[in-house]
């Protein structure tokens, strides 16, 4: 991975938070805990898996606690997401979500946290991580028929993700999201009827574009299913409202009523390709092995481990990280036609 350009002439006014030279705030934190998955969708790792961080490299719980402290209590975020790879993976979970849970944002309340998850194990851990302080959860499940799902994952585990999906709900971990992603002639067939399931039973589905993350860089603009496709897709069989009010938040949401009109539930599309919304974005990523990254499709990381490992005190890494947000690029240049895909792979930078 290469290293961060030099930085850029303009000066960085003087502010403790996360900002950018396009004035936008990184207060909403992507932490990956992990670049190992228990599944083997077929859009983001290959069957036999990857070449896995070693684990030296692998911050140690306690520094990871510590680097999210100094983004919640020095440099502004007030919300920490954690992911994957898969995070239930992660023996320290529920140690980390609490000590993340107990922090004190710069406004005096606690960050929010939430977690993005395959499910698989969660029926299992939803108490404890309720319990533990965590707020939300996203499921990711790409369809409702088990032998398909076996063969988008290559592992046969549906089962496991509907009821660590019951769990999560039970647990209070709501609203409990599903993560979809719709593939064509794969799985597109499904979007109604996913989304008929999902406000059955009280989720709330967001569909997510697919991106130019693939293990094989088989990603094909063309072939991928548009937020406008599934929308249209979707009001040929629902009928959908708009919710206005959308802020920083990635997915566009429609109410969703029965016949009678009544609404009955939400849907979500999270356009990340035909309609980006980098001009909003609040994000940061920290990858677990230490590297802060601006934006998904990033092809520049700041090293945390090093300067941890080797002594810094906090306020020389909060500095750090404020230095490296301020060179955020304006947006994620998919459809420029130099854009050239992140180094690392979906699952090591955390989805
Ligand atoms: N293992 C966890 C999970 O399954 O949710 C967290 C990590 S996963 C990388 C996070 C989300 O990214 C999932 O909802 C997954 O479907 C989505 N994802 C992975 N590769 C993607 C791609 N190429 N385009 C769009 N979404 C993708």
């Amino acid at each position: 991975m290469p290293g961060r350009r030099p930085g850029t002439p303009e000066t960085r006014p003087s502010d403790s938070r996360l900002i950018d030279r396009f004035g936008r705030v990184a207060t909403d934190l992507r932490v990956s805990l992990t670049d190992r998955c228990t599944l083997r969708c077929s859009y983001c790792m290959p069957p036999e898996g990857l070449d896995w961080m070693p684990d030296e490299r692998v911050l140690t719980d306690d520094e990871l606690i510590r680097l999210i402290r100094i983004a919640v209590e020095r440099l502004g975020v007030d919300e920490v997401r954690f992911t994957g790879g898969e995070p239930l993976l992660r023996r320290g979970l529920e140690r980390i979500v609490a000590a993340t849970s107990q922090l004190r944002t710069a406004s005096g309340g606690h960050p929010e946290t939430a977690l993005t998850t395959n499910g698989i194990g969660l029926a299992h851990r939803a108490r404890a991580l309720a319990d533990a302080g965590l707020g939300r959860v996203n499921v990711s499940l790409d369809t409702l028929d088990p032998a398909r799902f076996a063969r988008l994952t290559h592992r046969d585990r549906h089962h496991d993700v509907l009821a660590g999906l019951l769990a999560a709900a039970e647990a209070g971990l709501g609203p409990v999201k599903v993560n979809t992603v719709l593939m064509r002639g794969v799985n597109d067939d499904e979007a109604v009827a996913l989304v008929r399931w999902a406000v059955t039973h009280g989720y709330e589905l967001r569909f997510i574009e697919q991106m130019p993350l693939d293990p094989h860089g088989a990603w094909d603009r063309a072939d991928m299913v548009t937020a406008a496709e599934i929308l249209e897709s979707l009001s040929a069989s629902l009928s959908l409202t708009p919710v206005a009010g959308r802020g920083a938040s990635p997915a566009e949401v429609w109410r969703v009523a029965d016949t009678e009109g009544a609404a009955v539930g939400r849907v979500g599309i999270v356009a990340s390709v035909t309609r980006p919304f980098c001009g909003d974005c609040d994000r940061a990523r920290l990858t677990a092995d230490g590297q802060m990254r601006d934006c998904l499709f990033a092809r520049h990381e700041t090293d945390l481990r090093g300067p941890l490992r080797s002594g810094a005190d906090d306020e020389a890494l909060a500095e750090l990280w404020r230095g490296a947000m301020w060179a955020k690029r304006a947006g994620h240049g998919i459809d420029d036609p130099s854009f050239l895909r992140p180094d690392r792979p979906m699952s090591a930078i955390g989805g």
